[in-house]
């Protein structure tokens, strides 16, 4: 298949600046959705401080990460001290109370990759799903929200490409395609590559903030509000970027050796992380490297079927962008 990119944007692009607009002020959730979720989290804590004192809830994922839409799950994570007593066991006593408490739907899933205790509140009718101590997921959203407040263009441009992913079924990582973090991922490194740049590298700047994680140090600059006007010198619109990003991935990204980076701000060499050979169930078919824990590739759920899907799919979302004559409802149709 010849995969090189054979024309030019379209002239006529900027006339889905609106539509593109209008979907993603849709898909934001209203601030009264933050205040239940917000009182959800202070009765949990209420909950869980009853047996653990010490202990302290998070929200984690597209709740807390700017890149959630409305009415999704919220991602709570329990920090807690007592490294003696195993997570199984946390997280069966924590079902116990919860269930005590009148939460509607609680199961712990002990065995899943990573453990969760799922509940539902019956009083804001919010799902939630409650980890231990996965305090990295607590650090990356940090970083997602930090970049998003640097240039609306990101929130805007992810919003509308998870709507796509939900839309085409690929933000299925049990089938083999990419999770909502790893679009986002993709999202900052293509902002961080445009010319001029859109997004800076913020790890790659002096430090502000520092915390060690299991082993890891998590590092960068955090006082974005500096950074406001760092993508100003770029006037793209959000449908040429939502272009030039499909275009991107269709055409243009070294599948059999780069690696997306975000840490770096650029692209990387499998070679150079060793990720040139399939090692158990990790192929490598796709290289989205994560920000902290740099051996671990987003990537890793894309198996030799899947990765024709996502191309296909990438495939199909460039074509539209550049020849239909509707693209803001041809490119979400379902699947
Ligand atoms: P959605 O709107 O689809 O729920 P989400 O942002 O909550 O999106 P998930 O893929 O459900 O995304 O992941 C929740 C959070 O868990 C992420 O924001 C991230 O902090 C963390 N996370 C998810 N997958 C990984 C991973 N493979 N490695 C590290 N952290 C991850
Ligand atoms: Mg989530």
């Amino acid at each position: 298949r010849n995969r090189k990119r054979l024309v030019d944007c379209r002239s006529d692009i900027d006339r889905w600046n609106a539509p593109f607009l209008a979907i993603y002020e849709s898909l934001v959730p209203a601030e009264e959705e933050k205040a239940k979720q917000k009182q959800l989290l202070a009765s949990l804590e209420k909950l869980v401080n009853k047996e653990w004192p010490r202990a302290q809830l998070y929200l984690y994922g597209s709740c807390a990460n700017a890149f959630g839409v409305s009415n999704s799950d919220i991602d709570v994570c329990l920090a807690i001290e007592d490294t003696d007593i195993n997570k199984s066991e946390i997280l069966l006593k924590l079902a116990e109370i919860l269930q005590a408490d009148n939460l509607q739907d609680v199961q712990a899933l002990t065995r899943a990759r990573v453990p969760i205790v799922k509940l539902k509140d019956p009083v804001t009718g919010i799902s939630c799903d409650i980890c231990i101590n996965n305090v990295l997921a607590v650090v990356n959203t940090k970083l997602l929200r930090d970049y998003a407040e640097i240039d609306g263009r990101l929130r805007e441009l992810a919003f509308i490409v998870k709507h796509w992913a939900k839309k085409r079924g690929v933000n299925v990582t049990y089938q083999g395609t990419l999770s909502s973090y790893a679009y986002v991922l993709m999202c900052i490194h293509f902002l961080q590559q445009r010319k001029p740049a859109i997004l800076p590298c913020l790890q790659g700047m002096e430090a502000t903030y520092v915390v060690t994680v299991d082993d890891i140090e998590c590092a960068y600059f955090d006082q974005v509000q500096k950074l406001r006007e760092f993508g100003a010198k770029n006037t793209e619109s959000i449908a040429k970027l939502v272009w030039a990003f499909f275009d991107y991935w269709a055409h243009l990204h070294d599948y059999a050796n780069a690696v997306i980076s975000v840490r770096t701000g650029s692209i990387i060499s499998k070679r150079a992380k060793e990720w040139t050979r399939r090692i158990g169930n990790d192929r490598h078919l796709i290289c989205i490297e994560d920000p902290f824990e740099t051996s671990h590739d987003l990537g890793r759920v894309v198996d030799k079927y899947s990765i024709n899907t996502l191309r296909e799919e990438f495939d199909r979302a460039a074509n539209i962008m550049q020849y239909d004559p509707d693209p803001c409802v041809t490119l979400f149709e379902p699947y």
